[in-house]
């Protein structure tokens, strides 16, 4: 890091926001591994959400030479300008969830790389926010509480198996990497985290059904978890195009797999 001020260095010790979900990663072992896991390069067009303390934007800076990021506090945001060039920082002071990420991603022919110790509160509508954008990045590294993780990577059958594996697992490969635990963060948090790997599917691996169509299918399914598809999906398709579609109406949402929703997707469109 040179003679940069570093935080620890830094006036003033900053007050961690709960509001905000603020747990700062301070366990250098951990740093390492998330930005071994990210493998950043030179040139690469890195956006992190929630710089924080800058835990992870110092170790991805000087491994890519620049980075781009999103945090919502104030302070934070006048701490990390202190610390960082602008040649290696582009701060973006605001909300992530409100942000164009469209226009972000159309600023640069290179995709994204989008990586952060994500704010646990605003965790799954920010994952949702990412969606229209994914054709636009090479991959996304967060950081979230280990029960959402479970959530995304799950397969039909078990508890953890929902919406949010469904809709994601459509335009991502997911990985789950490795667990956090509470001490590596300061304040500790009291859940585990975990980090998960999501690469967004080319445009010519996903099939060709209308985006909307699919959430709403999958929404409608997950909505009413313990019906029946014949009747969770009653004010969408008829029992007749469930079965067209090669679904058993019979079948709950829990047990199907992402291609079974595709087919569903598909027959709301031919309806
Ligand atoms: N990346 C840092 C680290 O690993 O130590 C901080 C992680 S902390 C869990 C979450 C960070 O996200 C905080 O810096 C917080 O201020 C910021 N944040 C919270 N809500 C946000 C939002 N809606 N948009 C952008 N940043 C947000």
């Amino acid at each position: 890091m040179g003679d940069r001020l570093t935080e620890k260095s830094a006036p003033g010790r900053h007050r961690p926001r709960k509001r905000f979900s603020q747990n700062f990663l301070h366990d250098a072992h951990y740093v390492a591994r998330i930005v071994a896991a990210i493998e950043p390069r030179p040139g690469d067009r890195l956006v992190e959400i929630g710089p924080g303390l800058g835990a992870l934007t110092a170790p991805l800076i000087e491994r890519a030479g620049h980075l781009t990021a999103v945090e919502i506090d104030r302070e934070l945001a006048a701490r990390l300008r202190a610390r960082f060039a602008p040649r290696e920082l582009t701060l973006i002071e605001g909300d992530a969830l409100k942000i164009d990420w469209a226009a972000l991603a159309a600023a640069d022919a290179r995709p994204l790389s989008i990586v952060g110790n994500l704010p646990y509160h605003v965790s799954t509508p920010l994952l949702f926010a990412l969606l229209p954008v994914a054709q636009r990045v090479r991959s996304q590294h967060f950081m979230l509480q280990k029960e959402v993780v479970d959530r995304i990577v799950a397969t039909p059958g078990g508890k953890d198996y929902g919406r949010l594996s469904v809709m994601l697992q459509f335009r991502y490969r997911v990985t789950r990497l490795f667990v956090v635990p509470p001490g590596a963060f300061s304040p500790a948090p009291k859940v585990y985290s975990a980090i998960v790997r999501m690469v967004p599917y080319a445009a010519h691996e996903l099939p060709e059904i209308d985006a909307d169509q699919f959430a709403r299918v999958v929404a409608a399914a997950f909505g009413q978890r313990r019906k029946t598809l014949r009747n969770a999906l009653a004010p969408l398709l008829s029992e007749a195009r469930i079965r067209a579609a090669g679904v058993d109406p019979a079948a709950r949402a829990e047990t199907l797999p992402v291609a079974a929703f595709v087919a569903l997707a598909a027959a709301m469109a031919a309806a």
